[in-house]
């Protein structure tokens, strides 16, 4: 029986700072807009006494909420806790993370006025589920009969362990995750897609993506439809929060020198001036000179501070170097000139400022930047083209067009001396089988431990540790009689499965290392799913109390206007008057000091104030 579910094809772009979706339609990429018209949505989650928020309405109430809200879950997922880069975050974060068992991270809240721990990947869940909710507002779907396929992007340099916490995300928000795919490569799909014609003809294609938080930069080969990453370099610490805190640093300058106050002490004043920043700086990308005005600032007095573009790419000039020096690095890694670069494609929001582009373009000689579209869409829009073509959509370019991603990092099993012995070399195009042949190093081994490791380095204990996994049972032998198959097999996703067939004993036994330690058990992702599916329930419920008291809120200012007609209060009869009078103030106090009351309590009220008003309908 064949299933009558209808399918649709998004693409996710899950970025550090803002996240943006895609879905694909008559035969082309839609991206689409959330519940406040932006085409991109803040990877944010808030929760508070008495709800949780999501994208735009988690940012907004960020100043009033610091420790309730979570930004920047990208840089925890698949990390350890000991993870140096978790470590040296944590202490930036004004939210707190906890060391859970088996040295994963967990982010603590209070919500509802109880306190709650979530693993990052239940918390990119909720990012990924609202992605969802606003690709099916806008296909405007009956969830119960529609399979959504998705692609999700992540950096290039993600690991195993990064893109299994992403693709569990993905499960976790009920989405069907056909791929996790490079977010270069997404961009480049999209520009391919755009220009058809440098999917048929060889182009090396080096992608700029300056983002919010983060700096990436590749060179990608595209031949015949097949992309291949060549080199991927960036800095994981370098975006536009750097060049808002600039800005800040400027302003707080300039109101110690001018006004001779010091707001560095008063963190609210601080919070309030780096959003004021941000705006700023996103003006300056179309403006020469902008103003900064942020009410009651400080000591309750209004600022105005003027700054310039000028001003704000001379506060900015280093980091923007920096990037320019990345790019250097990059064609040296991918062992090519500047002039082999077929084109150069902006990526990530920040590459709108004038000063980077032009930078950009003078390093590269003149060259014209790919900017067609737009750039914090550039991923969503080729993760929804790689979604269509995996659901069999499209058109026969679509279909015939070949991604191939490549290791990002070496891949290997520990040896005598703690040597990392690699198995898959760094950039080995994926989806790969390699095999390779192990035995013991001491004389009558019974148990062999394999260790799988990732990383450049020679040695296992500068690397990362992917899992381990013993074969026990072997037949004695001298050393180095005992021989081991050892099979590491990527997957499309880049997920490494690594299995190992003791040949010598004569047994044919097999283990898979299922990685089990960075991917979340089945089980765990079951209740994860129920966990979800309860706040789901619960924002149902808060949005169901708020519609409630907001229809009766309105209903009562309606009448207070009503009342306010003279021939109305002088066709009513005195107590009337006073009676309505007197209801609507006592509704409308009752409403300001409950901001969520029960729903039941909302229509009882509503019942009251429609029949105390009725006289009013009658005139
Ligand atoms: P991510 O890093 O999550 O992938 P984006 O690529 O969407 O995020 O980039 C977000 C960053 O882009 C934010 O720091 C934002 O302030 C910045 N940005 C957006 N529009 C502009 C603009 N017009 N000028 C300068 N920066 C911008
Ligand atoms: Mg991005």
């Amino acid at each position: 029986m064949a299933s009558s579910k209808k399918v649709h094809a998004i693409g996710i772009d899950l970025g550090t700072t803002y996240s943006c979706v895609g879905v694909w339609q008559n035969g082309h990429v839609e991206i689409i807009v959330n519940d406040q018209g932006k085409r991109i949505t803040p990877s944010c989650v808030a929760f508070t006494s008495d709800q949780r928020l999501i994208g735009e309405a988690a940012k907004n109430q960020a100043n009033r909420n610091p420790t309730n809200t979570i930004f920047d879950i990208k840089r925890l997922m698949g990390r350890r806790f000991s993870d140096q880069t978790v470590q040296s975050d944590r202490k930036l974060w004004p939210f707190n993370v906890i060391q859970d068992t088996g040295d994963k991270p967990k982010i603590v809240v209070q919500y509802k006025g109880e306190e709650k721990q979530f693993i990052p990947e239940e918390l990119s869940a909720i990012i990924l589920e609202k992605m969802k909710k606003i690709a099916e507002n806008f296909l405007e779907c009956n969830v119960q009969n529609v399979v959504i396929n998705a692609v999700i992007t992540v950096p290039a340099y993600f690991n195993d362990s990064q893109r299994r916490a992403t693709m569990d995300a993905g499960k976790i928000a009920g989405l069907n995750v056909m791929r996790i795919i490079d977010e270069p490569t997404a961009a480049a799909v999209a520009y391919g897609f755009e220009k058809l014609t440098y999917v048929r003809e060889e182009k090396n294609v080096l992608l700029f993506d300056l983002g919010g938080g983060t700096f990436d930069v590749s060179v990608l080969n595209i031949n015949k439809g097949v992309f291949k990453v060549k080199a991927t370099t960036g800095d994981t610490h370098l975006g536009g929060e750097d060049f808002d805190n600039r800005l800040l640093i400027h302003f707080v300058e300039q109101i110690k020198r001018k006004h001779k106050k010091d707001i560095s002490d008063n963190p609210t004043s601080i919070r309030k001036l780096r959003s004021a920043c941000e705006r700023a700086k996103e003006n300056l990308s179309y403006y020469t000179s902008t103003t900064v005005d942020v009410p009651g600032l400080y000591d309750s007095t209004d600022f105005i501070l003027n700054i310039t573009q000028a001003r704000f790419e001379d506060l900015n000039m280093d980091l923007f170097e920096r990037c320019m020096g990345l790019v250097t690095k990059c064609l040296e890694d991918a062992r090519m000139e500047k002039t082999s670069i077929d084109i150069v494609v902006l990526v990530g929001g920040s590459t709108r400022i004038p000063k980077v582009q032009q930078m950009l373009e003078d390093l590269f000689d003149g060259k014209e930047l790919c900017k067609g579209i737009n750039p914090d869409e550039a991923v969503a829009y080729g993760a929804t083209v790689q979604a269509a073509k995996l659901s069999g959509q499209g058109n026969q370019e679509i279909l015939d067009m070949v991604l191939s991603d490549v290791t990002p990092l070496s891949l290997g099993i520990k040896v005598v001396g703690g040597v990392m012995s690699v198995v898959v070399p760094r950039n080995t195009v994926i989806p790969t089988i390699e095999l390779e042949e192990f035995t013991t190093d001491k004389d009558n081994q019974t148990v062999v431990d394999f260790e799988v490791f990732e990383g450049e380095r020679a040695q296992t204990k500068d690397n990362y540790l992917l899992g381990k996994f013993t074969l026990s049972g072997i037949t004695p032998a001298p050393r180095q009689v005992p021989k081991f198959d050892v099979c590491f097999e990527i997957d499309a996703n880049g997920i490494l499965n690594v299995s190992a067939q003791d040949r010598s004993s004569g047994q044919k036994k097999k283990i898979t290392v299922t990685n089990e330690e960075a991917s979340l058990s089945n089980d765990l992702i079951k209740k994860i799913i129920q966990d979800a599916e309860m706040y789901r329930a619960q924002d149902e419920e808060c949005r169901r109390k708020y519609e409630a008291r907001n229809t009766l809120e309105r209903y009562a200012y309606c009448m207070k206007n009503a009342m306010k007609n003279k021939s109305i209060t002088e066709a009513l009869p005195f107590a009337t008057k006073i009676g309505i009078e007197d209801e609507i103030k006592e509704t409308l106090s009752w409403v300001e000091d409950n901001a969520l009351p029960e729903v039941a309590e909302s229509i009882s009220r509503m019942d009251d104030l429609k029949s105390i008003c009725a006289p009013i309908d009658s005139i």
